[in-house]
């Protein structure tokens, strides 16, 4: 055997959530217990397959501008890919090419880390406080670049507005991603922001509020320079990444505005209507801007709690790391799917 293996690189891959292939009630990887915006599925339902012999339009043309009309921005402020990791991924790879540390909190979406490995870019993890909120100060310090994601995961948390501003402000030389995979659920965007500020960049993905997880569609937003950039990285790379019927279906989910309203404000009520029953059973429920909690509980340890959990068939999250390794982040689902997660928590809690 010769000495290939040598030259391989050689990368920590991003772990998802599991995605059993047989019915269970699925409450860890956050996605919309609610199917996508009718008009979606009725554009694939009536899709032209000879059409697919074509190549996809590069530009996504429809998709882009269904985006740029529902957000009131122009089409060249908007870019868009296979979800919003393709987006964020490609992000980093554009503009964090310096050589000082990319800034990002210890606790938040672990694909950030991966993708600094992956790209060889420098990063600092600065610790959240101890009550895991974000100190704006923190980002003060020379950086060759910021991401924040609001509200932040896994712990539900959202910065304000004002607070993002700030950081903004203190880092004109650095690109300032933030990643608003929850925002539709109640935190507020930063999206007026981006006529201000050249160097800030909105991530959004159809994932979570519009239903789409299986449809791998996500997009930024930011000033003409910042998107131009990042085309020119994509274009050198994949042209192709958005399938056609994919820029089709997404145009259509993106302009029913009506249904994402009301199918994220059902989550919300879900959200808001469980939180008492979680801390009557003794969960310490942090305040969640999402479409998820992340909780503790004062007597049992969360690795028990999510084990019992899957023995019955109700998967969650659960990471066995520092800092967070006693909490679980337990998706909102339906209302029946909420019900039974107490009933089998009720169950399991009461053996100690
Ligand atoms: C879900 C999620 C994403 C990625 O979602 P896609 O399905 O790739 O669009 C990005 N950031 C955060 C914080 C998320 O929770």
């Amino acid at each position: 055997m010769g000495n290939w293996q040598d030259k391989v690189r050689r990368v920590v891959p991003y772990v998802p959530g599991e995605q059993p292939q047989r019915p269970v009630i699925k409450l860890n990887t956050n996605e919309n217990p609610y199917p996508p915006s009718p008009a979606a599925v009725a554009v694939l339902q009536a899709a032209d397959g000879a059409a697919f012999r074509k190549y996809p339009d590069t530009d996504a043309t429809e998709l882009v501008n269904a985006i740029a009309d529902v957000y009131g921005i122009s089409a060249d402020q908007v870019f868009v890919g296979v979800g919003s990791d393709d987006v964020l991924g490609m992000s980093f790879l554009t503009y964090f090419a310096s050589d000082k540390p990319v800034l990002f909190p210890d606790i938040t979406y672990s694909f950030y880390d991966v993708w600094a490995e992956l790209f060889r870019i420098p990063y600092r993890q600065i610790p959240l406080a101890e009550d895991f909120s974000i100190r704006t100060e923190d980002y003060f310090a020379d950086n060759g670049g910021i991401v924040i994601a609001n509200p932040n995961a896994p712990t539900s948390l959202a910065l304000p507005t004002s607070e993002i501003r700030r950081i903004i402000e203190a880092n004109r030389d650095s690109v300032v991603i933030v990643d608003e995979a929850y925002i539709d659920f109640g935190g507020e965007s930063v999206l007026p922001m981006i006529s201000e500020f050249d160097n800030l960049l909105v991530v959004q993905t159809f994932s979570k509020s519009r239903s789409g997880a299986g449809m791998r569609v996500g997009f930024a937003m930011g000033s003409k320079a910042l998107i131009d950039a990042l085309k020119a990285v994509k274009f050198a790379y994949n042209s192709y990444t958005m399938s056609t019927p994919m820029i089709q279906a997404g145009a259509a989910a993106m302009r029913d505005v009506e249904y994402m309203k009301k199918t994220t404000a059902a989550v919300v009520a879900t959200r808001e209507a469980f939180r008492p029953r979680l801390e009557e059973l003794g969960f310490t429920v942090l305040p969640s801007a999402t479409n998820f909690y992340f909780a503790t509980h004062a007597k049992v340890p969360a690795e028990v709690i999510f084990t019992e959990l899957k023995k019955r068939d109700i998967f969650v999250r659960f990471w066995k790391k520092p800092r967070i390794g006693n909490y679980l982040r337990i998706t909102v689902g339906t209302d029946a799917e909420m019900e039974a997660l107490v009933s089998a928590l009720t169950e399991i809690l009461k053996a100690y």
